[in-house]
């Protein structure tokens, strides 16, 4: 019997093993670290040998193939010894795809993945089609595949688990965009990052779609290199002689392969980001054959994915949004864009080197007020202060944080939380900094 080895038992791995059981094959999962007991539980429903906290190498070195966690980088010690003996070493997504004929829209970029993910997923499921969301979000794509049947699955891919990947085939792909991310997992050479990303290509047929964003710099210099055999679908915001997808006076439209029209101004997510993120969704649907009517129903009435730009309340005039996920300073750069009222900024957390000059001129002309939330908070004087804004300094934590930009914003303003930074000095995740800015939101 085939022995599989899966490294890692989150989601991913625990769904990789039930797979592997239920196909046959002598499995067995291994965690450094601890598993969590529904995964156990899991694994025990089917009868897999699992350990947790090691590595057994005899047990691990001795398979004929290895599905890996996304989250354990190729140069860790055991996985140099594996490809020291040529073991074949791939992705739970790559494992999956091989046992399944359902059609596979892939979705990658830095930013934008989950949101452009959820949002095709409520199309064509509003529309009626029978489909699964996996990838790095709900639950894994291998499991799916083992106990449910899907026409289509919508997969939200990191660059990670397209390192490998080598057959799977995406019928519809979509890069968003690519901007430096994770370059220590890269030999910190962009060139192997953007190289991951358009992976997502790899394979695909003439009768294959590739949804891409037309302006950006690093994905237009690169498509001619990969030669790519699969229908190419640009999109943009205005419109330019390649785009498929744009705006134009006031309307989103996407010309192929089937004409579609509604106005901007119905769509449910708003900001220039989300204008791309429902342009990728239009257009994939499109391709998928799905009629404009539910195609601009669900582009409508879509609630938005939790944590990004996520409207929470409007107490006393003042509307708060929670964009927590905005761990980085780009991402609060679309954020503050999108707003259309003066704005109090919450931001602040653990810095990752951030230069926040790209957001200067956006706060000086939308905020009426920064509070500054972290425990160090000096760099954030340093480079805010000047403006002259009213300050707030809180490091004791959000339940401060939300008092006190209630306190600065006056009626008809917005109280923002998209912070720039991670969230681990002062909470356990960006979730949990969300969840508790919701709370004592909802408590004023
Ligand atoms: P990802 O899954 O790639 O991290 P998300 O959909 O979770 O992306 O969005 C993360 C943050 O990035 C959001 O808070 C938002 O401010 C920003 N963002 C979302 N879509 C885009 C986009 N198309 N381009 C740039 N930034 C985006």
């Amino acid at each position: 019997m085939k022995k599989i080895v899966i490294l890692g038992a989150g989601e991913s791995g625990a769904g990789a093993a039930v797979l592997a059981k239920i196909k046959g094959f002598e499995t067995f999962v291994s965690d450094m670290s601890a598993i969590q007991d529904r995964y156990k539980k899991q694994l025990d429903q089917y009868d897999i040998k699992w350990e947790e906290g090691k590595h057994s190498d005899e047990l691990i070195l001795d398979a004929d193939e290895v599905v890996k966690s996304p989250g354990i980088p190729n140069d860790a010690p055991l996985l140099l010894k594996l490809q020291a003996k040529g073991t074949p070493i791939i992705s739970e997504i790559e494992f999956a795809g091989r046992y399944t004929d359902a059609k596979m829209i892939c979705i990658t970029g830095s930013n934008g993945k989950t949101t452009t993910t959820s949002l095709i997923y409520h199309i064509f499921k509003s529309a009626g089609l029978n489909v699964g969301l996996a990838g790095n979000i709900g639950k894994s794509l291998a499991l799916q595949v083992a106990l449910e049947k899907h026409d289509y699955y919508v997969i939200e891919l990191s660059s990670f688990q397209l390192d490998n990947m080598y057959q799977f085939r995406a019928n519809i792909a979509i890069l968003m965009n690519i901007t430096p991310d994770h370059l220590d997992r890269y030999d910190h050479c962009m060139q192997n990052y953007i190289d991951a990303k358009f992976r997502i290509t790899q394979n695909q047929t003439s009768e294959d779609a590739f949804i891409f964003w037309n302006d950006d710099p690093i994905i237009k210099k690169e498509l001619e290199k990969y030669g790519l055999k699969a229908h190419l679908y640009p999109f943009s915001a205005y419109k330019e002689d390649t785009s498929v997808g744009f705006v134009e006076d006031k309307e989103v439209k996407i010309i192929q392969p089937i004409a579609f029209n509604m106005e901007q101004e119905k769509l449910a997510l708003t900001g220039q980001h989300n204008l791309y993120n429902s342009l990728a969704a239009g257009i994939s649907a499109n391709v998928a054959g799905i009629t404009k009517e539910d195609i601009r129903k669900a582009l409508s009435d879509f609630k938005g994915v939790e944590h990004r730009l996520e409207k929470v309340a409007r107490i006393k005039g003042i509307d708060f949004i929670n964009d927590s996920k905005a761990t980085n300073v780009n991402s609060c750069w679309y954020a503050l864009q999108s707003m259309t009222t003066k704005t109090v900024l919450i931001l602040g957390g653990k810095d990752k080197g951030n230069d926040y000059t790209e957001i200067e001129d956006l706060v000086k002309e939308k905020c009426s007020g920064l509070v500054y939330l972290g425990l160090h908070n000096e760099k954030l004087h340093e480079f805010f202060d000047k403006l002259e804004l009213p300050v707030a300094d809180i490091q004791t934590g959000m339940h401060d944080a939300v008092e006190a930009a209630y306190q600065m914003a006056k009626k008809g303003e917005t109280v923002l939380l998209s912070p720039c930074c991670a969230s681990f000095d002062l909470f356990k995740s960006y979730e949990d900094r969300g969840d508790q800015f919701k709370r004592y939101v909802r408590e004023l």
